[in-house]
């Protein structure tokens, strides 16, 4: 039987909107990873008598339970008063912890006040949870009934570590469970309920299936039961990506800038961006991979058309004749930019942001990007988004390096397999709808 859990989020800055739960998103998608099934996902404030009534609960519903949030050291962190309130043992200093606390303290040479020492104290019987990454420490407790429960700090940079260093492995070795394998394909620009039609009848006896959207990206998760040969994973990711095509950019790999920027520093070949309707996104994306000097060489804002003009030397009359979001525009600002910075590629990005600007011909989302390639070939595809200004941009420069990941990475002649195998052409003409939002 699959192993159950229960997921508690607490603050009052999650039931007051100051803050979004991404904790238990994350943890639910760990959890899935590991082969547990989650319960019940919980949300409350910071208010001892629901906390107390809450975690009774939840350790009659799961053997397993983790909570974030209301470990640290102010008054409205009540998580370790409220636990041993529910079970009905006292609280007190844990020299364990204590010394763990002091410790960051002095690493970081700030003097230690009352508040902090506050954070050491623990039901009786807790274990403490080091935090490497933080100065509250985490505890995990057993109550009645045979399951355990797990406290996080709040703070996602100290949370998911502590999980990966403490509860993950104890959660697997208590409940006997053996942990599957999980293997993530990284989509881009194939909607879920696509990307779900396309692996039906994938099947394999231990396979699961899942889907997650993590904008501008799509992931399939394959989990494999732990008894699955490697052979046979292996055979059923090879068929999955052959399934998706070319926007199946990574197999458990980083991002599409990552991706894009390794493809291109071993091929030795370099790019320049010409960004009107994205000014810099899509510069700031690539040049966030370390290493990006390797390859990329210039970003240059061309908002207005004096600039397109200055600096790519887009022709006024075509400005004129077409307007600034135009296939003509994109394509010149491409050849442009890349014949200024001598780079392998140039790519060209021109588009309506929004909310305003748009028209019936020129829809907001209306975007047009332009690749120059090292033939003096320049491909160019019109897209429209959907959304706000935030996610256009987003899309727009997800779509550009997309488009150049199929020339370097995904298409013809790529290291992922020549054009020839590709089984979804028809989706790099659609325009990339519709693309759900995370969460
Ligand atoms: P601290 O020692 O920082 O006080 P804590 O365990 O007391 O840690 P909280 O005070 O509950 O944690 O939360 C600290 C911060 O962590 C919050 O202000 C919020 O920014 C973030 N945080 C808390 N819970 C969540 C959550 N469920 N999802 C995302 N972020 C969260
Ligand atoms: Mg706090």
């Amino acid at each position: 039987m699959t192993t159950q859990a229960v997921l508690l989020a607490q603050g009052n800055e999650l039931t007051t909107g100051l803050t979004v739960d991404t904790n238990s998103n994350w943890l639910a998608g760990r959890l899935w990873e590991l082969g547990l099934e989650v319960r019940r996902v919980i949300t409350a404030p910071d208010r001892r008598d629901d906390l107390v009534e809450i975690l009774g609960q939840a350790a009659t519903l799961a053997p397993v339970v983790i909570s974030t949030g209301g470990l640290g050291p102010t008054r409205d962190d009540l998580t370790a008063e409220a636990v041993a309130q529910a079970f009905g043992w006292p609280l007190q200093l844990d020299e364990e912890a204590l010394a763990q606390v002091v410790a960051r303290f002095q690493a970081f040479q700030r003097p230690i006040v009352d508040a902090n020492r506050k954070q050491a104290l623990l039901p009786q019987g807790a274990r403490v949870l080091e935090n490497r990454w933080g100065t509250a420490p985490g505890f995990s407790v057993d109550p009645p009934g045979g399951g355990r429960m797990y406290f996080l700090p709040g703070v996602p940079r100290e949370m998911k570590p502590m999980f990966d260093a403490h509860v993950g492995p104890d959660v697997l070795a208590r409940n006997r469970i053996a942990a599957p394998v999980t293997v993530t394909l990284r989509v881009l620009g194939v909607p879920e309920s696509v990307l779900e039609e396309k692996m039906r009848g994938l099947d394999l006896p231990g396979l699961e299936i899942g889907f997650r959207t993590m904008l501008p990206e799509n992931h399939v998760k394959l989990r494999f039961e732990h008894d699955v040969p490697a052979e046979a994973r292996a055979e059923v990711v090879a068929q999955a990506r052959a399934r998706i095509g070319w926007r199946a950019f990574g197999v458990d790999s980083g991002d599409l800038a990552q991706v894009v920027g390794q493809a291109l520093a071993e091929r030795g070949e370099t790019l320049a961006l010409a960004e009107s309707c994205t000014a810099g996104r899509l510069a700031g994306w690539v040049a966030s991979v370390p290493g990006a000097s390797r390859y990329l060489l210039e970003g240059a804002v061309v908002y207005s058309n004096e600039a397109k003009v200055r600096t790519c030397g887009v022709r006024p009359e075509d400005l004129d004749a077409h307007g600034a979001v135009s296939e003509e525009v994109a394509r010149q600002l491409a050849r442009g930019i890349r014949q200024r910075a001598g780079a392998t590629w140039g790519l060209g990005i021109t588009g309506i942001a929004g909310p305003g600007g748009g028209t019936a011909e020129k829809p907001v989302g209306t975007v047009h990007v332009a690749l120059a390639g090292p033939q003096g070939d320049v491909s160019h595809r019109r897209y429209h988004f959907p959304g706000d200004r935030e996610r256009v941009q987003l899309l727009a420069a997800a779509g550009a390096l997309a488009q150049l990941w199929r020339e370097v990475g995904g298409g013809a002649g790529g290291a992922r397999g020549g054009r020839g195998r590709d089984l979804t052409q028809k989706y790099m003409f659609r325009p990339m709808l519709p693309w759900k939002a995370p969460g």
